[in-house]
């Protein structure tokens, strides 16, 4: 087919993660069967109050973000429209992961099924990382994954079982022509100093889990090569590429 898919990388803004400003990013792949939107950053309501959506989450994690800074505005401003995404791949469903949801009517929203029970069954937000009223919305379409997802089949989008930071934490494996190999770790890695070992992953779930899954995601980066895109790292993401610049 003629021209392989597209990876676009935009931030909605940052938070106050640990006392440093951290990137909140979200990434549009632009596939030949269709946009794919993985994870939306901050959802819109977080512009306007965060502590009227985030609640006492919003004192924790000091956020900067404008109305401009929502995915769909950032989306359409490259010219994609909202019924042009097909499909919105959560890597999991905790609050600066969730901007997209409910504003993509024709996508098909896939998550990890063990991700959307949590979530589903989670209690106060302060200690689950989850606010209810992102995804608990009557309107979406959910796939839920039972295990790990060649999106199209053509292995340009491979999703990653990498629980720990949450119940059913993805990250993603991609293919494009020229860059080759690109790993989105999500929140499995947030920064250098886990993925060097310096830190502990910031597990929300399991300790355990997070441990297992970030030694796989080192394998893989080592054995593939890969692009390295870190879930919450200032410095790295200071040097990607940003939309409208894009990976091919
Ligand atoms: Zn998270």
């Amino acid at each position: 087919m003629p021209g392989g898919p597209a990876l676009y990388m935009f931030d909605s803004g940052t938070l106050g993660l640990g006392g440093v400003d951290v990137p909140v990013p979200f990434f549009l792949i632009r596939h030949p069967q269709g946009d794919v939107l993985v994870d939306g950053g901050n959802p819109l309501a977080v512009a306007h109050d965060p502590h009227a959506h985030w609640g006492a989450l919003a004192e924790q994690f000091e956020v900067h973000m404008s109305e401009e800074q929502h995915c769909a505005a950032q989306l359409r401003r490259l010219g994609v429209g909202p019924q042009s995404v097909g499909h919105v791949v959560q890597t999991h469903l905790h609050i600066d992961h969730t901007g997209a949801l409910g504003h993509f009517p024709d996508a098909t929203i896939v998550v990890h099924a063990r991700e959307l029970r949590a979530a589903r069954a989670a209690e106060a937000p302060i200690a689950s990382g989850y606010v209810r009223e992102d995804y608990e919305r009557p309107e979406l379409r959910w796939q839920t994954a039972e295990g790990e997802l060649d999106l199209f089949g053509d292995g340009t989008i491979r999703l990653l079982e990498t629980p720990g930071h949450s119940a059913g934490h993805m990250s993603l494996l991609l293919d494009l022509e020229e860059t080759g190999p690109v790993l989105l770790t999500a929140d499995a890695a947030d920064n250098r100093a886990q993925w060097e070992g310096r830190e502990h992953p910031r597990a929300l779930f399991s300790r355990e889990d997070a441990r297992r899954s970030l030694e796989r995601l080192r394998e893989l980066a080592h054995q593939t090569d890969a692009l390295l895109v870190l879930g919450h790292e200032p410095d790295d993401w200071s040097r990607l590429k940003h939309s409208p610049d894009c990976y091919t």
